[in-house]
């Protein structure tokens, strides 16, 4: 049986960002393309996405005001031509996820957009498309329908890549990426993917953490992939916490979308106290990272598990309507969120920073891309405006799709891969080594680098994951590799530059609060935190195994 596998284009990745370029690019001609996904091609964030994509549909909005407003939100670090480039792009990209067959909620308003549009937090005009309160999971069956059984499109379902095949680790000269070392869950072994073209559509990083809405395979492994051949990485202290997601024990972080508090729920204490009054002017409306950090403060202020979300002031048939979902599963477990507020607490949600792209995707390795939330591509800048990362992937899929598709002819086939080495690894004795760090790392990136962070814990953060990645190290070279080994490494590199990156930081800005600069920076001195690895160069021999 062959482990090589050769494809024009590799796309890691099966969320909003990888199927809708893979798509592009199977309609666009013969090109042939592979596509990875780490569990069920439809699991990662897309899916689970509730509120929906913004974008300027309205006569009264404007281009102008969505850019603004994402400005504003980013706090002085968003890249201002590539606000641009994206809000321009908007009004095509949810028109070409309608012709696809995504199906948005119609208006009722006979003299209104067509769709409906709800407002959310951070935006000064209703512009958020979406399809009931399952957004993602429209967008994600739509494309998979679409791309499931085209005859262009290789889907490969519980593969997950470990790391990127690159020139320089090869010993090849002119450095580009070739393709991926992938492992396949269900045989345990290890494939030799081969590319002339790979994408990083892996997405985010919220499993760094304790607490997230993010799902299992958010463990930022595109990001580790990346670092680890060499690109440069960006703007990684920006995490953001989701500030309402339920609060019980069997939910698993499940969202709240802001979109209730677009419609008018209000955040109340224990007692039933409003108190966003006290943080901000636009109250529940404000940002993501102001709301999360006056739910937090309330909750340590108070000693109190949660804050609680009313709604039950609109009507039933309203709130059921457009929130049929969240209703569903508040009752599941015992909220009727017509009748009762519902408990919430903050959760990591969003990583604004990644890998560093330009507009077209394109990394610093030749060869490789990547959109999505596995990257930074200066749209969010420190903080991200709700509903803005959906637009992304959409966006950014598209503009990869072009020059992909212009540069593809011009490249050669990699040559022959070395096979992945495991002739000096045995079976592990010791799986709770990995089960212990998973646990150790998010809990102490939640207590010492979450919502509130200060330079004492920071360093205390990073003396233990310098410890823990030496430990992962020595683990990962001696024993063969495990879906939950392979992801523990990421998520220790992870978080050393989540770390690292809010070290570098002397300010409060955006998502980023530190009670030693409790002060937020000033916007005209505004700099990215950007980080560069310097990868060793190998031999082929167990070349994918030699780095941290
Ligand atoms: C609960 C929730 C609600 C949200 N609501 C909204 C919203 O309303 N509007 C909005 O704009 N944004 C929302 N977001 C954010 C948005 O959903 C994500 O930013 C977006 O879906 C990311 O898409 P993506 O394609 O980059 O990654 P994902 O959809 O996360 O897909 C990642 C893919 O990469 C694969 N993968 C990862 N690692 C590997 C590996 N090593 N090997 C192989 N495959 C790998 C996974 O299997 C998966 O297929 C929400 C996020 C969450 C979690």
């Amino acid at each position: 049986m062959s482990y090589q596998y050769q494809h024009d284009v590799l796309i890691i990745g099966s969320g909003a960002s990888g199927l809708s370029l893979a798509l592009e690019l199977a309609e666009s001609g013969s090109i042939r393309i592979a596509v990875l996904s780490k569990a069920a091609i439809s699991e990662g964030a897309t899916f689970y996405a509730q509120g929906g994509i913004s974008a300027v549909l309205d006569t009264q909005d404007s281009i102008e005001s969505h850019v603004q407003d994402t400005l504003q939100v980013g706090a002085g670090l968003c890249d201002p031509e590539i606000v641009k480039f994206v809000v321009e792009n908007g009004k095509e990209s949810i028109r070409w996820l309608i012709d696809i067959g995504v199906n948005f909620t119609r208006s009722t308003n006979p003299d209104g957009y067509e769709y409906h549009l709800h407002q959310e937090g951070g935006h000064s005009h209703r512009r958020i498309i979406h399809s009931a309160d399952s957004t993602g999971k429209a967008i994600e069956s739509t494309l998979e329908s679409r791309v499931r059984n085209h005859a262009n499109i290789d889907l490969y379902e519980c593969h997950t890549s470990v790391d990127l095949i690159t020139g320089n680790k090869l010993g090849i000269p002119g450095n580009r990426c070739l393709g991926a070392y992938v492992y396949d869950q269900q045989s345990g072994s290890v494939k030799v993917f081969s590319a002339k073209t790979t994408v990083l559509a892996t997405g985010g990083a919220g499993k760094v953490y304790l607490y997230t809405s993010n799902p299992d395979i958010c463990t930022g492994d595109g990001i580790a992939m990346a670092w680890r051949a060499g690109c440069r990485i960006a703007n990684m202290e920006f995490i953001q916490f989701h500030p309402t997601c339920l609060y019980h024990p069997e939910a698993k972080s499940f969202l709240i979308s802001e979109a209730l508090r677009g419609e008018g729920a209000r955040l109340l204490r224990p007692d039933g106290t409003t108190f966003m009054q006290r943080y901000d002017a636009r109250e529940e409306l404000a940002p993501r990272d102001v709301v999360a950090r006056a739910i937090d403060h309330e909750m340590k202020r108070l000693g109190a598990d949660c804050m609680f979300l009313d709604i039950s002031h609109r009507s039933s048939d309203f709130i059921i309507e457009h929130f049929p979902a969240i209703y569903a599963r508040c009752l599941q477990h015992g909220f009727d969120i017509t009748k009762e507020p519902v408990p919430v607490v903050p959760a990591a949600h969003y990583t604004c920073g990644g890998v560093m792209i330009d507009r077209y995707g394109r990394t610093d390795l030749p060869g490789l891309y990547a959109i999505g939330e596995v990257t930074c591509s200066g749209l969010h800048g420190a903080n991200r405006m709700a509903s803005n990362s959906l637009l992304e992937c959409v966006v950014f899929a598209h503009s990869a799709y072009k020059d992909i598709k212009k540069s593809l002819s011009t490249i050669t086939a990699p040559p022959e891969l070395p096979a992945w080495d495991e002739t000096m690894v045995t079976d592990s004795d010791e799986d709770v080594v990995v089960a212990h760090n998973w646990d150790e790392i998010r809990r102490f990136m939640w207590d010492y680098v979450g919502i509130v962070r200060s330079n004492k814990r920071l360093k205390r953060a990073q003396n233990r994951i310098r410890l823990l990645q030496g430990e992962i190290h020595e683990y990962y070279s001696h024993f063969r590799l495990t879906n939950d080994l392979i992801e523990l490494r990421n998520i220790a590199v992870v978080a050393s530059l989540i770390i690292d990156c809010a070290l570098m930081r002397t300010e409060s800005r955006g998502l980023h609060y530190s009670l030693d600069y409790p002060m937020q920076g000033v916007t005209d001195t505004a700099k990215n935190s950007v980080l560069q690895s310097f990868p060793v160069d190998n031999s082929p021999a167990r070349a994918a195994r030699q780095q941290p």
